[in-house]
C-alpha cells in the first residue's frame, strides 16, 4: 500500500480531509493535477457552521481579521441572520485560493503528502484495497490505498470512473463571473434584480471587485467554458447600463444552476465527497462549505476503519448523514435560484416569501438551513431516559467551559478530532463509564462559564461529542452513555 487513503483533488475539500485523517492517524496522498494552486476566487467565504469546523481545529487564527456578516438573504430577499442564535451570514471576502492555501499548509503540518501534477485516469477496486492510475510528467503511474476519495470537483473522473450515478436537473441560466480591475463599481453585496436579470458586485481588494451578472433568457454556457472579459462587460452594460469595458479582469469564468447529486457517497471502497458528490449554483456560499463538512464527517469515520477500532456500519453514516444534507442544499439553491432569477413569473412567490420572512420563526427557519447549524443527524437510541435532549444529533454549540485547567472554549476541546465527553455534573459514575475509551474519547470535568450559557446543556450531567462536533448523547444515564460510546466509538478497549 502506498497510503492508508488517496484523495484525488487539492481544492479545500480534498485538502480539508487530508488534515482530518492525518488527526485520526491514516496515511494520506492527495493526488493533484495542477503543478500549482491557480490562486482563483471563486469561493468568496464560509458558512457559519464551515466556520465552526474550523474553529473546532483551531484554524480561524489563521484566517486574520476574518469578519462575519449578520445580513444574509434568501433567494436575494434580505434578512438579519442573528435572529437564530449562533447564527450569522458567514465569513465573507475571503478568496477560496486563500483558503486553499491555508488548509494547504494544516494538512502538510500534520503529515499529509500532496502530490501536484499528477492526474488522476482510472481505478479498478477489490477486496483490500483500490488501485489508481495517474497521469505525471514521468509518465504513468499506479498508487494503491484501502480507500479512495474522489474530491476531484464538479466532473469528478474519480465519479465516473467508480460509475456512480449522478441525476438532478439540467443547467437553464448561465452567469458571467469576473474579478475586475480599474472600474468604479458601486458594491451591491447581496445582488440587485433587474429588468433584464441580476447583478452583484462586492469589492474583493483594493481596486478590484467581484461581479456576477445573469441575465435572463441567455442560454446557459457550461462550466468550463472561460468567456472573454467583453463578454462580461457587454451583459454588465445591458443589464445596469454602466460601460466596464474600459476596464480589464484578473479573472474570468461562468457557472450555471445545474443542480445534480451522486445517488450514494460510497461504492465500496471509493468515496465522494464535495462538488464530486454534489453542485448546485452558488446561492448563499454553501458550496465550499458543504465541501469542508462532507470532510469533516468522512474524516475521523474513515481514519477509525483504517485504524481499526470503527465500530459496524460507522462507514456507511457518511452517506445516510450527508446525502440527506446534500439533498437539501440542492433543494434550498434551486428554490432560491427560482426566486433571485426567474422573471416576472416568479412574482407571487416573491411576494408570498416577503410576507412570510416577516415572521422570525420563518427567518430562524431559513437561516438554519443556510448556515448550516439546522442540521441534526440520527444518533440512535433515541428511546430511553436520555433520548429527548434538545442536543442529541445537533452541533454543540461553542461555549466557554471552567474546567481543571482554567476556562476553555469547547471548540478547543475538539482541536485533536477525537471524541469528548463533558462530565458536567463531576459524576464519577459517568467518568467510570467512558474509561474504557479513554484512548478515543478525552473525559473533562466542565461547567458553563456563564450561566446564560448552561441553559444549552440543561438536564444532561454529561454530554458525548464526535469528532465532528456533533452530539451522540446528552443525558444523565451512564448505561445510555455506555451504548452511546459503544455505537460511534466502537468496543471497550481490551486491557
Ligand atoms: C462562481 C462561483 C462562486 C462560488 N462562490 C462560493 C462562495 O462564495 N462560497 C462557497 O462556499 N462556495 C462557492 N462556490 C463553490 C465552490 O467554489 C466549490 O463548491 C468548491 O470549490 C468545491 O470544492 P471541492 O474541493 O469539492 O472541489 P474543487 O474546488 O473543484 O477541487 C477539485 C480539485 O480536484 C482536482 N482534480 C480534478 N480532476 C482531477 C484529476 N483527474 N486528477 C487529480 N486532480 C483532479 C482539481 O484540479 C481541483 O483542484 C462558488 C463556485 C463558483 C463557480
Amino acid at each position: 500500500m502506498d497510503a492508508d487513503v488517496i484523495i484525488v483533488g487539492a481544492g479545500p475539500t480534498g485538502l480539508m480531509l487530508a488534515g482530518e485523517l492525518r488527526l485520526g492517524g491514516a496515511s494520506v496522498v492527495v493526488v493533484e493535477r495542477l503543478p500549482r494552486p491557480t490562486g482563483q476566487s471563486r469561493g468568496l467565504g464560509f458558512t457559519a457552521r464551515a466556520l465552526e469546523s474550523f474553529e473546532q481545529r483551531g484554524l480561524i487564527p489563521r484566517f486574520p481579521g476574518l469578519e462575519t456578516s449578520p445580513m444574509g438573504h434568501f433567494g436575494g430577499l434580505q434578512f438579519d441572520y442573528t435572529v437564530l442564535e449562533g447564527a450569522h451570514f458567514g465569513a465573507r471576502g475571503i478568496p477560496q485560493s486563500q483558503t486553499e492555501a491555508v488548509l494547504e499548509t494544516w494538512a502538510l503540518e500534520l503529515g499529509a503528502e500532496i502530490r501536484r501534477g499528477w492526474e488522476f485516469t482510472d481505478l479498478a477496486q477489490d477486496e483490500d484495497g483500490v488501485e489508481i492510475t495517474v497521469a505525471t510528467l514521468d509518465g504513468e503511474q499506479q498508487l494503491r490505498a484501502a480507500y479512495l476519495v474522489g474530491a476531484d470537483g464538479g466532473n469528478s473522473p474519480v465519479r465516473k470512473a467508480a460509475g456512480f450515478s449522478f441525476s438532478g436537473t439540467a443547467a437553464t441560466r448561465g452567469m458571467y463571473l469576473a474579478d475586475v480591475t480599474g472600474c468604479e463599481l458601486r458594491p451591491r453585496f447581496l445582488g440587485e434584480r433587474l429588468d433584464g436579470g441580476m447583478v452583484m458586485a462586492a469589492p474583493l481588494a483594493e481596486g478590484v471587485d467581484r461581479i456576477i451578472a445573469c441575465e435572463r433568457g441567455t442560454p446557459p454556457a457550461g462550466r468550463s467554458e472561460t468567456p472573454e472579459f467583453a463578454e462580461v462587460a457587454a451583459a454588465w452594460q445591458r443589464l445596469t447600463g454602466e460601460d466596464i469595458s474600459g476596464g480589464g479582469a484578473d479573472w474570468v469564468s461562468s457557472f450555471t444552476d445545474a443542480t445534480r447529486q451522486a445517488g450514494e457517497y460510497r461504492r465500496g471502497r471509493v468515496l465522494l465527497a464535495g462538488d464530486a458528490a454534489h453542485i448546485h449554483l452558488p446561492a448563499g456560499a454553501q458550496g465550499l462549505s458543504t465541501g469542508i463538512q462532507d470532510a469533516v464527517n468522512l474524516g475521523w469515520k474513515l481514519a477509525a476503519v483504517v485504524d481499526g477500532w470503527a465500530p459496524p456500519g460507522l462507514l456507511d453514516t457518511y452517506h445516510s448523514e450527508r446525502h440527506p444534507v446534500g439533498a437539501r442544499l440542492l433543494m434550498n439553491t434551486r428554490a432560491q435560484g427560482e426566486v433571485f432569477l426567474g422573471g416576472t413569473e416568479a412574482d407571487p412567490l416573491r411576494e408570498l416569501l416577503t410576507e412570510l420572512i416577516e415572521n422570525d420563526d420563518v427567518k430562524k427557519h431559513l437561516a438554519g438551513m443556510v448556515s448550516g447549524l439546522d442540521i441534526r443527524y440520527d444518533m440512535g437510541g433515541a428511546e430511553g431516559p436520555d433520548g429527548g435532549h434538545p442536543l442529541l444529533g445537533r452541533r454543540l454549540p461553542h461555549r466557554t467551559l471552567r474546567t481543571a485547567s482554567g476556562e476553555r472554549s469547547s471548540a478547543e476541546l475538539l482541536h485533536t478530532a477525537q471524541g469528548v465527553l463533558l462530565d458536567l455534573a463531576d459524576d464519577h459514575v459517568l467518568r467510570q463509564a467512558s474509561a474504557d475509551w479513554k484512548d478515543r474519547v478525552l473525559t473533562v470535568t466542565a461547567t458553563a462559564a456563564e450561566p446564560d450559557d448552561a441553559a444549552v446543556f440543561a438536564g444532561a450531567a454529561g454530554v458525548l461529542v464526535r469528532p465532528d462536533g456533533y452530539v451522540a448523547w446528552a443525558g444523565a444515564d451512564a448505561g445510555q452513555l455506555t451504548a452511546g460510546l459503544t455505537r460511534w466509538f466502537g468496543p471497550a478497549a481490551v486491557l
